[in-house]
């Protein structure tokens, strides 16, 4: 029989966790109930939803906080972040649909940390920190140094994800998501990416462009970044295009060729550098 343990507080639940590092670790179970019925049963379930201590989004500190809980209606719903995090609130109106997103919580999809998982390139492009906990202590972990592979992550056998924390964008920083799918809304992506432009005028200075859906992991796309900086915004849309292409080496599956993804992925990345141009010229 499945063992099962809804724990009252985050000290229960790293108790619970060192204790039996094999049991199921659950939130809102969006991906964990997918394959439910082609695993064997867990010897146990840690069940996290709505554990309060990880169910929060706060703004403080030149950053934003977001639990690992929290659900990705709240992620969308949140004034903070809608004002200076608007591509995780978009990528968090594309997680599924209504009934998904009540549900899924950001601890999830960094977990599974699936190529499609559409949060991810968010927090590359954003610099995000994930805080991870055990009866140990906490420690944070640079997104960028998270995956290390097809779904797998830094996180420790007794160590549960607390939060993300996501540091606000200067005032001269703009910052852009969009996914490809099959269709407009409901899809799995097949190319999704985010960035984080940093302009003087319209020169930029520095960008952070992630993609996701293209490899085995989310990735940064260090080429296009180097390609594009001291460029003024018209030019810099060619050379992302230019810089993309040779860059990534995307995955070929039932959802898309490599062919297709990489041609999607160079209008992406063009496309976040020309409509930041049309931004500016408002
Ligand atoms: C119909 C449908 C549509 C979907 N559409 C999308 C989509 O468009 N885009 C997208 O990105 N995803 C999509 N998903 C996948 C899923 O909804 C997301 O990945 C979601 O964020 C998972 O969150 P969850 O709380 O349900 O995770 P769960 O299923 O509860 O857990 C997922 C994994 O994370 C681990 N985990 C969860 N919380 C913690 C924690 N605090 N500490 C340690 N480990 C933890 C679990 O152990 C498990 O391995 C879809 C799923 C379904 C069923």
């Amino acid at each position: 029989m499945t063992a099962y343990l809804r724990p009252r507080d985050l000290d229960e639940a790293l108790a619970a966790r060192a204790a039996h590092p094999d049991w199921m670790v659950l939130a809102g179970a969006t991906d964990l109930m997918v394959n439910a019925n082609h695993r064997a049963a867990p010897t146990g379930i840690l069940d996290l939803w709505r554990l309060a201590p990880i169910c929060f989004v706060r703004a403080a500190d030149g950053e934003i906080a977001i639990g690992a809980g929290a659900t990705w209606l709240e992620v969308e719903r949140d004034a903070a972040v809608c004002t200076h995090l608007a591509p995780l609130a978009a990528a968090a109106r594309e997680i599924g649909a209504l009934q998904i997103q009540a549900r899924a919580t950001l601890g999830g999809n960094v977990g599974t940390s699936s190529p499609v998982g559409d949060s991810l390139p968010v927090l590359l492009a954003l610099d995000a920190e994930l805080e991870v906990a055990s009866v140990r202590g906490r420690r944070r972990v640079p997104y960028r140094e998270w995956c290390t592979g097809y779904r797998t992550t830094r996180l420790a056998a007794d160590e549960l994800i607390v939060a993300a924390h996501l540091p606000l964008p200067g005032p001269t920083t703009r910052t852009v998501w969009r996914k490809v799918g099959t269709r407009r809304a409901q899809s799995i992506s097949k190319v999704m990416g985010a960035a984080a432009i940093t302009l003087d005028g319209d020169v930029v200075i520095d960008a952070r462009v992630a993609l996701g859906a293209i490899a085995d992991r989310p990735v940064r796309i260090a080429a296009v970044e180097a390609a594009v900086r001291g460029q003024r915004l018209a030019d810099a849309a060619h050379a992302a295009r230019a810089a993309v292409g040779p860059a990534i080496q995307p995955i070929d599956d039932v959802r898309s060729t490599a062919s297709y993804r990489r041609e999607v992925a160079e209008n992406l990345v063009a496309r976040f550098f020309h409509g930041m141009m049309q931004r500016a010229d408002r």
